[in-house]
């Protein structure tokens, strides 16, 4: 039993919340989850909630699992650390590196691992300016990315973002960061067919090649679907046709496969949709399932022979990089979403579950409906014909955040947009209930 009020009191004294309004969680308060199994959460009054946003898009394998708690509690007992640096291992790193290249499509064949996506996509970068800088071109180090890409909080991760509210009054960002247009049809493919919408991003993408020169560019960075942007499907053929621009200029592609990693998407990577391979590949959250902090990236054959070459220290690395717990629960989750096919359950169920999403765009507030797997989004407009989105002052993400919640779902909303990406167990029955809360919760919400 829990005294929620004695929490709520000291959370408003103690905490300062992540990506959170801190003016109103001092009115309100948090709600504080308590425990979790399966698809569910309780609140430490007890009510149950069925977290649709699988924590942070994380928690592949839902909660409660007690073999992961167990491989945990083995590993912490058995050597809980010892670090990467120096030329020192633990079993269980070199386990998940080898069974992480084993998964890994193409020669995506080491790994350096991190605490989490930003710290990934840091390394990422860092690695492909250095890949350049021992093949004799030091100046090749921007970085391409798009608006809308979500890639981390860390300086360079940030500077890769798109989403610009993620940027403001945190001072001046590194440079070298040149941000693209979105493969974002609804919004930027007005007036034109898919294909002429690929051909305008792929045009736009050498142009601005050619402004800043290739011998500047070190990568690209995206993911595969961008999520916390808004879950932004591209095209099929926007990737292959990327792909063949970077390598054809020379410029390393990352593929950043935060959220897209470990099954979410319906395949176990989220390359695999697009049939395309990057240089370099980072990943988090579903490597553990969000059970404890692990990300990392893999790198092609082609870069590790060039970072092995020279006779010097790749002087890069995290305290906790291939920390050994870590390592332990990513083994043991990934055998889970192995054994029980849970990408193959996020592509039938995402599918389904899309289906029944879909139904909403019948209402004149829903302007589209997308997504992929487990993944999913529904977006709000003022407006169907004009696309314009609601009026800030009308707090539309606070209001359907509490008829979701007073519904007991866990969603994310926006002020344009209800996000949804539930643990990859999920049942149709489950979608179901979602689906219904959502629907209602739009009905009291806006009609
Ligand atoms: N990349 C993507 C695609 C993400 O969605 C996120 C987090 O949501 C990150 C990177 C950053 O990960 P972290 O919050 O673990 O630093």
């Amino acid at each position: 039993t829990w005294n929620t009020a004695d929490l709520v009191r000291k959370d408003k004294a103690h905490m300062l919340h992540p990506v959170s309004n801190l003016r109103q969680l001092q009115e309100y308060g948090p709600l504080v989850m308590a425990r979790g199994e399966g698809v569910y959460l309780w609140d430490t009054d007890g009510k149950r909630y069925i977290d649709a946003f699988a924590g942070l898009w994380n928690v592949n394998v839902g909660h409660g699992r007690r073999e992961l708690a167990d491989a945990m509690r083995e590993q912490g007992e058995r050597l809980a650390f010892s670090p990467t640096f120096f030329g020192l291992a633990t079993p269980p790193t070199i386990e998940l590196a080898a069974k992480l290249a084993s998964l890994f499509p193409g020669d995506l064949n080491y790994f350096n691992f991190t605490s989490g996506g930003a710290e990934s996509n840091e390394t990422a970068i860092k690695i492909a300016r250095y890949y350049w800088a021992l093949r004799g071109k030091p100046d090749k180090v921007k970085v391409l990315s798009r608006m809308m890409a979500y890639h981390g909080i860390a300086m360079g991760a940030l500077s890769a973002t798109g989403i610009p509210a993620y940027w403001q009054d945190f001072g001046p960002r590194p440079a070298g960061f040149i941000h693209l247009t979105p493969p974002y049809y609804y919004r930027h493919g007005e007036g034109m067919t898919e294909d002429e919408f690929v051909d305008s991003l792929v045009r736009e993408l050498e142009e601005t090649i050619q402004r800043e020169g290739a011998d500047t560019i070190a990568a690209f960075i995206g993911e595969p679907i961008q999520g916390a942007g808004g879950v932004v499907v591209p095209p099929d053929r926007y990737w292959p046709a990327i792909a063949e621009v970077l390598r054809r200029h020379d410029i390393l592609l990352i593929l950043d496969e935060v959220i897209t990693g470990f099954g979410r998407t319906g395949t176990l990577f989220g390359m695999q949709q697009y049939g395309i391979t990057p240089d370099i590949v980072s990943f988090a959250k579903g490597v553990t399932s969000g059970y404890v902090p692990l990300g990392g990236v893999g790198v092609s054959s082609k870069i590790f022979d060039v970072l092995a070459e020279p006779d010097r220290v790749f002087m890069h690395g995290f305290t906790y990089s291939g920390h050994p717990v870590a390592c332990a629960v990513a083994l043991r989750n990934i055998q889970i979403i192995e054994e029980e096919n849970l990408a193959a359950n996020a592509g039938e169920v995402g599918a389904y579950m899309i289906g029944e999403l879909s139904k909403l765009l019948e209402r004149p507030y829903v302007g589209n409906v997308r997504g992929k797997g487990l993944m999913m989004l529904v977006e709000l407009v003022a407006d169907k014909e004009t696309k314009a989105k609601f009026d800030p002052a009308q707090n539309l993400g606070g209001r359907l955040q509490a008829a979701t919640r007073k519904r007991g779902i866990i969603v994310r909303c926006n002020p344009d947009s209800i996000a949804i990406a539930p643990p990859l167990i999920l049942t149709k029955e489950e979608a179901s209930t979602v689906v219904e809360a959502i629907a209602d919760s739009l009905t009291e919400v806006l009609g």
